[in-house]
């Protein structure tokens, strides 16, 4: 789960991870309110910052007004201007495509003058089971790029498994950016803090970029970009809350109402599978012939009617699926039930006016497999039934044709 930068500061800050003072604000004038309270405090310059689930915004433009998607003020009037001009405009970043993502809210936070911009990282390397930090001086920059052309800029250090980060990784860390001296202090100190923070609250990711050392030797976050493990919000209801419902993909935000493993792809072959690795085999046999998945969808073990007339919901919503492709393994529930539960779905009559001109090809393996396929054979549905895998995907490129 993603979360916008405000609330990701707000959540550094609870851990002593410095960041620059802000608040947020959904309209013109609550962006004014915020830029006089900041001002009240000592603020001089401020940042009016877009809050949308994607970065590079200080590189977009708003498709509108044509403005970045960070700006900075030198007083509250230009806070207001900023305010009105991203507001309800489309901000188009390298990370959100050519279609843009709507502005609905801003960060209105104190602008601060930079000494040096680096880059942390934090999540879990699968490939040795340890999260990993990591650090470059090349703040600013996608990490990708940097990855790619130096590589030896990005600095690691592996924290093992149920242990603390240790004070010297954290100092290897604070070193391999240069910093010295106080700056170095607060360094070890901020990767310390945000090092636990990440723990505390099960993240999958942490990136600051920039992390900036001030003229004064002050080391802030200026960006956070933190996503949540998903298994594990349900320790974290705060947590759970934060969720922006309009930065969701709407196909993925109706599947979780039903409890669907559901990701929606480009193509237009809409599949119904048990078993996430099923679902991904599945995906796998429309691509070789020559088809192309409309989403990934792992309907469970169960498999009973509800899931399955879920399932047609969800596809059948997306206006690129031109044929559906179910594939399941009868292993728990037996295939015939299924066959059953699919027949009765489609005979739905909201989902039958939407299969109208979908065609449905079965394949269910397991047990009762021939008792399933002959229910199916029977139905006088346009549903078409296949016993091999590679015969269900000859029938979809057939219908497709
Ligand atoms: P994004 O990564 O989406 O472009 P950032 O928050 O990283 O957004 O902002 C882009 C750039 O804007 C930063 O690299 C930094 O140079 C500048 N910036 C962001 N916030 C501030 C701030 N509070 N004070 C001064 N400069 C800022
Ligand atoms: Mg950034």
């Amino acid at each position: 789960m993603k979360i916008h930068e405000y609330q990701a500061k707000e959540i550094l800050k609870s851990y002593g991870v410095p960041v620059p003072d802000g608040i947020a604000a959904l309209t013109v004038d609550e962006a004014v309110d915020a830029a006089k309270k900041l001002e009240a405090n000592g603020a001089t310059l401020f940042v009016v910052k877009a809050q949308i689930h994607a970065g590079g915004r200080g590189k977009g433009r708003t498709k509108k007004n044509g403005v970045k998607g960070v700006i900075l003020c030198k007083s509250v009037e230009e806070v207001k201007a900023a305010a009105e001009s991203l507001l309800g405009d489309v901000l188009v970043t390298i990370q959100t495509g050519d279609e843009g993502q709507l502005v609905q809210r801003l960060y209105v936070t104190d602008g601060v003058d930079i000494e040096k911009e680096f880059y942390l990282g934090i999540l879990l390397d699968r490939a040795v089971s340890k999260n990993v930090i990591m650090v470059s001086t090349e703040g600013g920059v996608e990490i990708e790029q940097v990855a790619e052309e130096t590589p030896e800029k990005i600095i690691k250090e592996w924290v093992e498994p149920g242990m603390p980060l240790q004070v010297n990784q954290a100092r290897h860390l604070a070193f391999a950016l240069g910093l010295e001296g106080e700056a170095l202090k607060k360094g070890i100190k901020f990767i310390m803090a945000i090092y636990n923070a990440y723990l505390e609250i099960d993240s999958d990711m942490f990136e600051i970029n920039p992390l900036i050392l001030t003229p004064d030797n002050e080391i802030l976050a200026l960006d956070a970009k933190v996503t949540f493990d998903g298994n594990a919000l349900y320790r974290h209801k705060d947590i759970a809350e934060l969720k922006d419902e309009s930065e969701e993909d709407p196909f993925e935000l109706e599947a979780g109402k039903y409890n669907l493993n559901y990701i929606k792809l480009d193509g237009n072959v809409g599949c119904m599978v048990n078993g996430a690795g099923l679902a991904m085999a599945t995906m796998d046999i429309i691509k070789l012939s020559g088809g192309e998945p409309a989403n990934f969808l792992d309907v469970g073990g169960g498999a009973n009617v509800e899931t399955v007339k879920n399932g047609f919901r969800i596809i059948l919503d997306d206006p690129n699926v031109k044929a559906i492709l179910i594939n399941i393994f009868g292993g728990i529930v037996r295939c015939d039930r299924v066959a059953n539960g699919v027949i009765e779905a489609v005979k739905d009559p909201e989902i039958a006016a939407k299969v109208e001109n979908v065609p449905i090809i079965v394949r269910l393996q397991g047990t009762n497999a021939a008792e399933a396929k002959e229910i199916i054979d029977n139905s006088g549905l346009n549903v078409i039934s296949a016993v091999l895998l590679k015969e269900a995907a000859e029938e979809v490129s057939k219908v497709l044709a």
